[in-house]
């Protein structure tokens, strides 16, 4: 899941980033209200799941970024983050359509349980809360994964990559996309940290289990599937 923090304090927004990203989030990082809104408009793909303002921002304010993501027709869950403890401005971000509000100073842990709480609310069913494909499934608020029932540890990254191919299963990722989804950044061709990361990951859901899940397409990149394509191939690549 992916989350975007705009906070202009260096500290607290390194501090978010870090803590998120921890927590196994994707985070990126705005430092004012222009670039955030930007980014929160520009964001491809599903868009954000989240977005965490802080009110006191250069450029524009935590408000007219929730205003114009809004006019946007954007409705990911939007928590506000605010030194200031007065009840105006807490009715005034909630009327303008802020879901959440939380004080500065805060500690990590009732962000991060507000934060899981927002995504909980935010997603259609309680079934979003879950990406499956034969018996591997991932827990996406608690961030844990399981296959045939037994509790698989996977780094931070290793679970942002099983999540971006289950929630594009049968689909064959590139490599240039899994890093730009997945690293956040671009990567030299050269480069084997994505088969790196894949092969620790195949070691962790697969080689223990069947039917095999990730599949190397040669020259192209990488598929996950669990369909009648998948299920008795003994070959599945290097
Ligand atoms: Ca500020």
């Amino acid at each position: 899941m992916k989350i975007l923090v705009v906070e202009d304090e260096a500290k607290t927004g390194d501090y978010l980033r870090q803590g998120l990203a921890e927590a196994g989030f994707v985070v990126d990082l705005a430092r004012n209200g222009t670039d955030g809104l930007h980014l929160a408009l520009s964001e491809r793909d599903a868009g954000y799941d989240l977005l965490i303002l802080d009110v006191m921002l250069p450029g524009l304010d935590g408000w007219q970024v929730l205003q114009g993501v809004r006019q946007a027709g954007h409705e990911e869950p939007v928590l506000f983050l605010t030194a200031r403890d007065h009840v105006d401005d807490r009715v005034h971000g909630l009327e303008m359509g802020a879901d959440d509000y939380l004080v500065k100073p805060f500690v990590f842990s009732e962000l991060l349980a507000r934060v899981r709480s927002l995504l909980r609310r935010g997603s259609k069913s309680r079934d979003a809360e879950f990406l499956r494909a034969a018996d591997l499934e991932l827990d996406l608020l608690r961030r844990r994964v399981t296959r045939s029932g037994r509790r698989i540890d996977l780094t931070a990254k290793e679970f942002a990559l099983l999540e971006l191919l289950l929630r594009r299963q049968g689909e064959v990722l590139p490599r240039s996309l899994i890093a730009s989804q997945v690293w956040d950044m671009n990567f030299d061709s050269d480069t084997n940290v994505i088969e790196v990361a894949v092969r620790r990951l195949r070691a962790k859901v697969d080689d223990a289990f069947e039917p095999k899940l990730i599949r190397t397409v040669r020259g192209m990149g990488y598929v996950l599937e669990a369909g009648e394509g998948a299920a008795g191939v003994p070959d599945r690549g290097a």
